[in-house]
């Protein structure tokens, strides 16, 4: 039987937070004001990754310390639940007695195994007007916290936000933030490529203000959704300094995948695996155990997370996981974990590389809707933004570093048993019996997103195969 003894556990999942749009990872502008303080209260880790996007497989990643391997769990649209092999954080922390309540994610493969889930408005369009995600979390989370610390055993809160996920609507005054100018221009034609992405443009149009010609108005948009978030955050710490217990609650903040935004034509989007897509935030707080004012550069992914939060709270769950605990690169013991490692995307488009401090790899699986090369391969040192394809100049650089991808999925295969889910994903865009694209075109007139419903609805797909167990 638990006790007091172990501490308190909140953790937010941020959707969709390129971790360079935050002040406290270096962007020129202050959309973080809160977190940057946190940050200083706690460890701010530099070099944290998603190597598995999007939503549905980096949170199996970081809600079960398993990599895509082991979880299976590879695809936006995952069929089916998650292995029951693997155990959730939620399923962990129940059996050692904990109070488990989800905020915004009910239905997700790994989001099974809490006690309760809570739900709040999340989508919108411009007609229904801008939305206040985080107020309309934490008018869930705060009640959850004044009556879970009420009851005689710790409790672990998992907070799903949904700010800087599109669209991209933060309320008065977060819009005006970042842009005084005039949006609807019509000598700026920046957005004229966006809204002819056929995919994308009804989706888009949606929730954009009508007449939008100015790109770095959107791009506002979505830093006035950070800093509106960062604030209400502030709510949530707030309530727990008044409970008198911040100082022992483990608070970890993490995002499941960062942002495109005007970048490489993915267009306000999180599919491919450019940086901006895999970087991702990651800051602890727990003085009992955790240094204020420490930055970690050391390389870290979603499946370090797990382990790390047992850790700290003391838990030895006896689970051998594919990641490992952060602590000794917080303690100076260890440089860095993994400084390569294999990625994946399964969102748009199908694709997997291999990312190392200098290169990037890129294999396209089949043809996509963006009308990319097959083969990308990117200097991070000399051009981080991935700006540059040089596969055709270094072929050799290729033919290494796909070996060394090809490597690891054998050995990850022979030791999981499984194979690589990537390879086996049928319709992994919903298209019923369609199979692999032959051709970018194809791709490009079959994918559509639709309008913010149906975008709504596309998140929300695996729900339909977990309904029995999210109860
Ligand atoms: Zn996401």
């Amino acid at each position: 039987m638990a006790s007091n003894a172990k501490p308190n556990i909140v953790l937010f999942g941020i959707d969709s937070l390129h971790a360079d749009h935050m002040s406290c990872y270096g962007y020129e502008r202050l959309t973080s004001p809160y977190l940057d303080r946190f940050a200083s209260q706690g460890v701010l880790f530099e070099n944290t990754f998603s190597a598995h996007i999007p939503t549905t497989s980096a949170y199996a990643s970081m809600l079960t310390g398993m990599d895509v391997f082991s979880t299976q769990v590879v695809a936006l649209r995952h069929q089916g639940p998650l292995r029951p092999e693997v155990k959730t954080l939620a399923e962990i922390l129940r059996e050692e007695g904990y109070h488990t309540i989800c905020v915004g994610f009910d239905g997700n493969p790994s989001s099974r195994g809490f006690d309760e889930y809570l739900s709040y408005t999340a989508w919108g369009s411009w007609e229904e007007g801008r939305l206040p995600k985080a107020q309309l979390l934490n008018e869930q989370a705060i009640p959850a916290i004044d009556r879970m610390i009420a009851e005689d055993r710790p409790f672990f809160l998992f907070l799903r936000h949904m700010d800087p996920h599109a669209p991209y609507l933060p309320p008065e005054p977060y819009e005006r933030m970042f842009f005084h100018g005039d949006e609807c221009d019509p000598s700026n034609k920046s957005m004229e490529p966006v809204l002819a992405f056929k995919p994308f443009r009804d989706f888009l149009a949606s929730w954009l203000p009508p007449g939008i010609t100015d790109k770095d108005y959107v791009i506002a948009q979505y830093d006035g959704s950070i800093a509106y978030m960062d604030a209400a955050i502030q709510s949530i710490f707030t309530a727990l300094e008044e409970h008198g217990i911040f100082d022992e609650t483990i608070v970890a903040i993490n995002g499941d995948h960062g942002e495109t935004l005007y970048d490489h034509e993915c267009w306000f989007d999180h599919h491919g695996i450019y940086d901006n897509v895999l970087h991702v935030p990651l800051m602890l707080r727990y003085p009992p155990k955790l240094p204020a004012q420490r930055r970690v550069s050391g390389y870290n992914q979603h499946k370090d997370l797990v382990p790390t939060l047992l850790e700290l709270a003391g838990i030895d769950a006896g689970i051998d996981f594919d990641g490992r605990s952060l602590l000794p690169m917080v303690e100076s013991r260890v440089a860095s974990h993994e400084s390569e490692f294999y990625i994946t995307e399964c969102t748009w488009m199908r694709k997997h590389g291999w990312r190392t401090p200098q290169w990037k790899l890129m294999l396209a699986l089949e043809p996509d809707f963006h009308f990319k090369p097959p083969v990308e391969l990117y200097n991070l040192v000399e051009d981080p933004l991935e700006n540059c394809n040089l596969a055709d100049e270094l072929p050799g650089v290729v033919a290494a570093l796909t070996a060394r991808l090809e490597a690891w999925e054998s050995r990850r295969e022979a030791e999981t048993g499984l194979p690589n889910p990537i390879h086996h994903q049928g319709d992994w865009h919903g298209l019923k019996g369609v199979g692999p694209f032959t051709s970018s075109q194809q791709a490009y007139e079959s994918l559509y997103i639709g309008d913010a419903s149906a975008a709504r609805r596309l998140q929300a797909k695996s729900r339909e195969v977990e309904e029995n167990e999210s109860g």
